[in-house]
């Protein structure tokens, strides 16, 4: 059996553009880390281009709704004038919990791209998959393990840091 040579090279160039992104991402969980937060960073893509950012923030904003695609989806809607936003991919360094993906349902996200798995709070196959749940009516495209180990190790490394302050 041969590979079709386009087929096979446009899925490397979405590979690559996909490790571009979730390395941007990265950038906003190093952010986060340096602010005291559980460092998780997002961004929203639509056609190549950078149109929202966001990290973790729920400590320094007393909101338990904080999280990192949050922000990143907050910032997109504002940027394109719409709540909706059909057309784009989401970046986030770590699965989406229940309400993250709610949010990203919400918003018509057509991608979405993680890295690191989230064994405690993972909505989207790790504790429960709510991405795959025929009835709910919007269905984004999920693809995981991008940067995997990068996503999980400044996650374990914040960890073992604030265990050794105490
Ligand atoms: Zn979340």
């Amino acid at each position: 059996m041969t590979e079709d040579p386009i087929e096979y090279s446009i899925n490397i160039d979405q590979q690559l553009a996909d490790e571009r992104y979730m390395q941007l991402a990265l950038t906003l969980a190093q952010e986060a880390a340096l602010a005291g937060e559980v460092p998780v960073g997002a961004i929203v893509v639509k056609d190549g281009v950078v149109i929202g950012r966001g990290g973790n923030s729920p400590i320094d904003t007393h909101d338990p709704t904080a999280h990192a695609e949050i922000a990143a989806l907050r910032d997109a809607a504002k940027n394109l004038g719409n709540y909706r936003l059909v057309d784009c991919s989401l970046y986030v360094t770590l699965e989406p919990c229940a309400m993250c993906t709610g949010a990203i349902q919400h918003a018509r996200i057509a991608r979405l791209v993680y890295g690191a798995s989230d064994p405690k709070t993972g909505a989207c196959g790790s504790v429960v998959n709510l991405m795959a749940e025929p009835k709910l009516n919007h269905h984004t495209e999920v693809f995981s393990g991008v940067l995997a180990n990068e996503c999980g190790a400044i996650l374990s490394e914040f960890f073992k840091q604030k265990r050794l302050k105490k």
